[in-house]
């Protein structure tokens, strides 16, 4: 389980951990922007709240996560990112693990908040794989174009300055606490650096 703030490396993490450990990466908010994107019922409700920063409706996550967590892949472990935001998923989530929560392991990437902004604002992803760059940290090979399959890049509406601010306010007050949920558990991993440095850091951890 990946915690953090936006811009702290979740999703780049998330990626290169799914590749070497040939498990999935879970992105609640990379299932979001797909359903969105297809304009289906999901992304219908989801739509609104994602624009403004602000966070989807637990049930709608929980159900979401239920569903993937069930598929074929996930039995030999999984990588959960953007999940969970609140107490209330976070217990949802054991109950829905039950015995195997406890073997768990909840990393805290942390990043200093004068970063995260800078972070954000060079994001890019790509339209047909979801591969994540950065304009100045990971570029891609050619302007606008992913590496991995050629589609064009694009920057999440949500990651515009105003939205970014409201996302650090929203997870300082409700995504914070999950911290002391998990208490003595929690591992803290330094986010600043390169990002094959982060990701030795984290298989460290591991
Ligand atoms: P992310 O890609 O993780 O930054 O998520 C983008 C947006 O999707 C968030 O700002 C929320 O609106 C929504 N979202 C993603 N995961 C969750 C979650 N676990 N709980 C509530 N909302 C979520």
């Amino acid at each position: 389980m990946l915690l953090g703030p936006s811009g702290a490396g979740k999703g780049t993490q998330g990626e290169l951990l799914s590749q070497f450990y040939n498990i999935p990466w879970i992105s609640t908010g990379e299932i979001l922007r797909d359903a969105v994107s297809k304009g289906d019922e999901l992304g219908k409700a989801a739509r609104a709240y994602m624009e403004k920063g602000a966070l989807v409706p637990d049930a709608l996550i929980i159900e979401i996560v239920k569903v993937r967590l069930s598929k074929e892949d996930c039995k030999r472990g999984f990588i959960l990112d953007g999940f969970p935001r609140t107490i209330e998923q976070a217990k949802e989530l054991d109950n829905l693990l039950k015995e195997d929560a406890k073997r768990l392991k909840v990393i805290h990437i942390n990043l200093h908040p004068s970063l995260i902004l800078k972070r954000i604002c060079g994001r890019r992803t790509c339209r047909g794989c979801g591969t994540l760059y950065h304009l100045e940290f990971s570029p891609p090979s050619s302007s606008g174009i992913c590496d991995k399959c050629g589609s064009v890049l694009y920057q999440r509406e949500d990651d515009s300055e105003d939205v970014v601010r409201k996302r650090i306010e929203v997870y300082n007050i409700n995504t914070r606490p999950i911290l002391g949920y998990y208490g003595e558990r929690v591992h803290e991993v330094e986010g600043e650096g390169k990002i094959e440095e982060v990701f030795e850091r984290i298989k460290g951890v591991i």
